[in-house]
């Protein structure tokens, strides 16, 4: 008879824990469901006002309202600058939207990693010279050529180029190259900047994650690139990581499958 007693009181011990953590994930549900449905609404009611933000800055540069006075030149490059900044940032929440749904869609084509890289370092140099770093690029165009989203790796490299930058903390150049190693195209950034301490791998790659959020943090940001990035290049059934070593700098690494061992369509399709 104990033994019965104590064990229907295991039970429903067991049974009381189990209604429980059954709460708790009904709980955990409700919450990230409306923490989507929040990312959801306030980055599309962000996105209508600086569609037209953007719009009304670019019909005042483009001249077709007169001349625009010396003086009026800086501040309109500014805003437009940070009106970009905020548009990239609705687009980052959006797409973190969509990715929490199951929903990251990819728009596949093949194209030159090495001509994507290239690029987006040129329209990145004038940020990389305010913030006081060189740059070195060993990228071939025509050599690289991988299949997934265009868009959304430019966003991956950017975010990557923007970073290394940032963290560079006006030391050093930062070093760009893209490598076929194994099954791999392998795309590499390198900086000499703050570092990573060991251990901080979840931080770095997690939502919102920083490695150091104080207060007295000096670097801008959101938490938010990385992760969605890993999202991105995981998506294509890649890989993103990296090795840091702290205070001397850290490479951020990027592979994504070699197109070159699947059938590519002819060259002029693929313009
Ligand atoms: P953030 O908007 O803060 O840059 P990210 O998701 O891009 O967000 O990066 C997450 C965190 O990883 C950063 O806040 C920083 O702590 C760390 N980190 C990312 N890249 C570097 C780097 N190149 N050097 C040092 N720390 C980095």
């Amino acid at each position: 008879v104990e033994l019965a007693r104590s064990f229907m009181g295991g039970y429903s011990e067991a049974q009381k824990s189990r209604s429980r953590l059954e709460e708790e994930h009904e709980r955990t549900k409700a919450a990230f469901l409306a923490k989507n449905q929040f990312l959801s609404t306030i980055s599309h009611e962000l996105r209508t006002p600086l569609t037209s933000i953007k719009g009304a800055l670019a019909l005042v540069d483009s001249g077709a309202l007169g001349e625009l006075p010396e003086k009026a030149r800086g501040p309109i490059k500014i805003a437009d600058r940070n009106t970009h900044r905020l548009a990239n940032l609705v687009d980052d929440l959006l797409l973190l939207q969509k990715a929490d749904g199951g929903k990251l869609e990819l728009t596949e084509e093949v194209f030159d990693l090495g001509e994507l890289v290239i690029d987006a370092t040129e329209l990145f140099r004038p940020y990389a010279e305010s913030a006081k770093v060189g740059i070195e690029l060993k990228v071939k165009r025509d050599e690289f050529w991988v299949r997934g989203d265009r868009k959304k790796i430019v966003q991956v490299v950017t975010n990557l180029l923007s970073n290394a930058a940032k963290f560079s903390n006006g030391r050093g150049e930062i070093l760009i190259s893209v490598q076929r190693e194994g099954g791999h195209i392998c795309l590499r950034v390198t900086d000499h900047g703050i570092g990573i301490p060991e251990g901080a791998d979840r931080k770095v790659f997690e939502e919102f994650g920083q490695v150091d959020s104080t207060d007295t943090r000096k670097f801008q940001g959101t938490g938010l690139g990385l992760n969605i990035s890993k999202r991105i290049i995981e998506a294509h059934g890649g890989h993103i990581y990296y090795e840091s070593v702290l205070g001397k700098g850290s490479t951020f690494y990027v592979e994504m499958l070699d197109t070159t061992r699947y059938p590519l369509p002819a060259r002029s399709m693929l313009s």
